[in-house]
């Protein structure tokens, strides 16, 4: 428990766990678990459940059990069964040899149903599901009887196993747990337990006719595995009367069920309905789209899972909903690749530079340093010669106020290389800048002046022969909505699309040191944002994502100005 000890507040699960420790109440190690239901990919929001979980095996010497809750075959599929344990894994924790399908337990949830039925608090009910709605009553109203809730524990007996064979149609009746239809809580008015399905499971096959609810089955694969500690997302709050009552009624081994809020993140949605939505409706390219808040989606946008589990341990554990700005989410992952990522320099918008006074066939090696946060990471070789590459924003022929880079007639420093002032600017027919030509100042190698003289900008090139050319894919926010699902009425949050989400630069010029850049190998280009090289690469061909900008304080003064203009 060290790392408890000496960090700050815990968290009120932890507390929970500490104090349980403390009083040795449950006799055993802490045992939580991770529960997905394998009907889509995981989000950040389940990173942050995985991080607690994991999080509290790992702090307090305990087990994390991953397990899928697979008891809806209707939904669910292997593809995501293999995804969620490759997302687990990549976010760094272990699970060992405790991997779990809730799908291995339905013989013995059946086996409990039958003793539920058998202490007469369990029934089969004919009713069909509107039927069942409507005798449900409302928030203000209480339920009503089923006609069928006083049959016999040998009749239900009897219906409950023609119901496992398969001898009914699919919800023509369903298993009920009888407590009270006129219970405060509406999930406390005989909640179904097991509904008639005959659906292919992906791990049984055939072999069941009926499927538990998640009510019902969660509490039980929590007992069967003998989890202290069930945590869970607030909405189950008003279950946790349910789950208690199913464990107490069973008596078996009985988790405390614990409730923290779930995350929320501005400008994306977050229910794997609604991210599936957008993948079947061809609305982003998949699963793992760089612009997704899945964990693949993430990954591969140049996400490493330290900055992901960062993120989950700022934003912390509570009990109050509440919506995360993404900028915070950003905020952790830059401070992750700013020490990680080798800098390089690309250049995105290309604009040739030609040094006049350079010799033609020559090539310089200059010494440039890859990581100034790590020493460790060294220096590589860059190559000068007398074409270059800057970005076409570095350059402006008729200067605004507060513009210190390239302009004619002034010096600027080219990073790693020399000073360079600005001698023409050649044009094509239509007055658009085709390539400007420049001077350097051979005394200046390396970027400083002997005489000590000052330059107000440092600009980042690539030699124009030895460039490589690359494809760079530039994301912003999925949704222009802070919260998607704020939608006028007869819309849905897909009219809150950002339709410029994705842009594409096809004509980008990168440092020749990236040829042997490998998929998901991050980067910074300097001056322009952290970039991770995406999987669609080939031999002959450099694709890069943005994953971030850097901070951009000229964007702030141009808005400034823009202001100050109005
Ligand atoms: P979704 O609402 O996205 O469909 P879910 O809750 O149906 O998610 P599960 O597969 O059941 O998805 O989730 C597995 C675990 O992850 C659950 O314990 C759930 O509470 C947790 N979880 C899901 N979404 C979030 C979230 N946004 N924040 C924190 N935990 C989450
Ligand atoms: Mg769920």
């Amino acid at each position: 428990m060290a790392e408890n000890e000496n960090s700050e507040r815990l968290d009120f699960v932890r507390q929970i766990v500490a104090d349980d420790i403390e009083s040795n109440k449950w006799g055993t190690d802490v045992a939580t678990r991770f529960p997905p239901e394998p009907n889509g990919y995981l989000h950040i929001g389940h990173a942050k459940s995985i991080c607690l979980n994991f999080g509290i095996a790992s702090e307090f010497n305990g087990t994390c059990n991953l397990r899928f809750d697979d008891t809806n075959p209707v939904k669910e599929e292997q593809e995501y069964i293999d995804a969620i344990i490759k997302d687990v894994k990549w976010l760094g924790w272990d699970w060992q040899d405790r991997l779990f399908y809730a799908s291995d337990y339905f013989e013995q949830m059946y086996e409990w149903a039958k003793q539920l039925i058998k202490k007469g608090v369990a029934y089969v009910d004919d009713m069909t599901p509107e039927q069942i709605r409507e005798y449900r009553g409302t928030l203000t109203e209480p339920g009503k009887n089923s006609p069928y809730r006083d049959r016999n524990p040998q009749k239900n007996l009897e219906l409950f196993e023609k119901m496992k064979n398969g001898e009914f149609a699919d919800g023509s009746k369903v298993l009920r747990a009888k407590i009270d239809m006129a219970h405060a809580n509406i999930n406390m008015r005989d909640p179904v337990m097991y509904r008639i399905l005959h659906a292919t499971h992906p791990r049984c096959g055939d072999k069941w006719c009926i499927y538990p609810m998640y009510d019902w089955a969660h509490g039980l694969e929590d007992s069967i595995e003998n989890i202290t500690h069930s945590i869970c997302t607030l909405e189950f709050e008003n279950h946790r009367p349910l789950y208690d009552w199913f464990l107490d009624e069973l008596e078996i081994h009985h988790p405390q069920q614990i409730e923290f809020a779930r995350l929320n993140l501005n400008h994306t949605v977050m229910s794997k309905r609604k991210l599936l939505q957008l993948v079947r409706e061809g609305l982003v390219n998949g699963w793992d789209d760089p612009r997704m808040p899945t964990i693949q989606g993430l990954r591969r946008r140049g996400y490493s899972s330290a900055a992901i589990r960062n993120f989950c341990k700022t934003i912390g554990v509570n009990k109050f909903n509440s919506t995360i700005d993404v900028a915070l989410l950003e905020h952790c992952l830059r401070a992750d690749l700013n020490k990680t990522s080798s800098r390089v320099m690309a250049v995105l918008n290309p604009l040739k530079v030609v040094i006049t006074n350079y010799p033609e066939d020559q090539t310089e090696e200059l010494d440039a340093i890859n990581n100034p946060e790590d020493e460790s990471a060294g220096t590589r070789k860059v190559p000068f010669s007398r074409e270059l590459y800057i970005e076409r924003g570095d350059f402006m022929e008729e200067p605004v106020k507060k513009f210190f880079r390239l302009t004619p007639g002034r010096e600027v420093r080219l990073r790693y290389a020399y000073f360079v002032t600005c001698t023409d600017v050649v044009k094509d027919a239509e007055g658009n800048i085709t390539e400007l030509h420049c001077t350097y100042d051979p005394e200046t190698r390396g970027g400083d002046a002997p005489d000590g003289r000052k330059i107000k900008a440092t600009m980042h090139w690539v030699s124009a022969r030895h460039a490589l050319g690359a494809e760079v894919r530039l994301y912003d926010h999925l949704f222009n909505k802070e919260n998607p699902d704020q939608v006028e009425e007869g819309k849905d949050f897909k009219d809150n699309l950002n339709s410029d989400s994705l842009k594409v630069l096809n004509n980008c010029k990168v440092e020749p040191v990236l040829a042997n850049a490998k998929p998901l190998d991050r980067f910074q280009f300097e001056r322009m944002g952290y970039f991770c090289v995406d999987p669609d690469s080939s031999d002959g061909k450099l694709v890069f994502n943005r994953t971030a900008t850097l901070r951009d304080t000229w964007a702030k003064i141009q808005k400034q100005q823009q202001q100050k203009k109005k």
